[in-house]
């Protein structure tokens, strides 16, 4: 079976409900009947519900950018996957190396997220990616592993259909700098080889495993036409429908 490509925008903390609501309206007629992709928007908390609204009967899915790992509680400023679940939420970006820079999430607290989100139904896409530093001393692989290994522990094959895997190298998010299809590639190797291990090779060869790192209209077809890449993680250049739609259609 191939893999269905995902295409996902992750807004980041940008755009009021208007302005999101805004580019829906103007980015859905440029996907009208695009069947080759999953495409999935991923505002933030505040404009989910009216995302999910203006979407409704697209085809266009929207994701929550992080969720709490409890179903409910004394938990002041989370949000959980019961509530995402409720408004019509299908995906939850887990683990974005900007959550693990700034708010100290752990392969550990990804992972209990992750079960959490698979429990509700929610489509985990969850973040992995070696920092420039570990690039260059040559760790990639290594840190690769170590949180592939992190992120999927406990989790059973016949669990593992619904997760998506977003290779990130910190060094190519929001920097410009892309990774070239080749590093992609050998990097989703490595990734999607552990997940064979972990998981078995069916599971690792229906598992999509998508890039992220300044994916703009320019370099889109490149990479996704690698065999190993099986769509994008696109933070900048998803905040423009026109952008984010050449994107969609590379
Ligand atoms: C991201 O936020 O996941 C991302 C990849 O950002 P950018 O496309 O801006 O590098």
């Amino acid at each position: 079976m191939p893999r269905k490509p995902l295409i996902a925008a992750n807004w980041k903390m940008y755009k009021t409900p208007v302005q999101a609501q805004e580019f829906t309206k103007n980015f859905l007629p440029l996907v009208a009947n695009h069947e080759r992709d999953e495409i999935v928007l991923c505002p933030s908390f505040t404009s989910l519900s009216v995302v999910i609204a203006a979407a409704t009967g697209s085809g266009v899915a929207v994701g929550a950018q992080n969720m709490y790992s409890a179903d409910e509680g004394a938990f002041t400023g989370e949000t959980s996957p019961v509530m995402l679940k409720a408004i019509g939420v299908t995906h939850a970006i887990l683990g974005h190396s900007e959550r693990r820079q700034y708010f100290a999430e752990t392969d550990e607290t990804i992972n209990k997220k992750l079960k959490a989100a698979l429990q509700h139904g929610l489509a985990p896409i969850v973040c992995v990616g070696e920092v420039l530093a570990e690039r260059e001393a040559g760790k990639t692989n290594e840190v690769l592993l170590r949180q592939t290994r992190g992120v999927l522990a406990g989790i059973e094959a016949t669990q593992a259909a619904p997760i998506v895997i977003a290779y990130e190298p910190v060094w190519a998010i929001g920097t410009g700098r892309t990774a070239t299809p080749q590093i992609a590639s050998e990097a989703h190797g490595v990734i999607r080889g552990e997940v064979a291990k972990l998981l078995g090779g069916t599971v690792a060869e229906s598992m999509r495993i998508l890039y992220g790192g300044s994916v703009k209209p320019e370099n889109a077809s490149a990479l996704m036409t690698e065999e190993e890449i099986d769509g994008a993680l696109v933070g900048g250049a998803s905040l423009d429908p026109q952008s984010f739609g050449k994107i969609v259609n590379y």
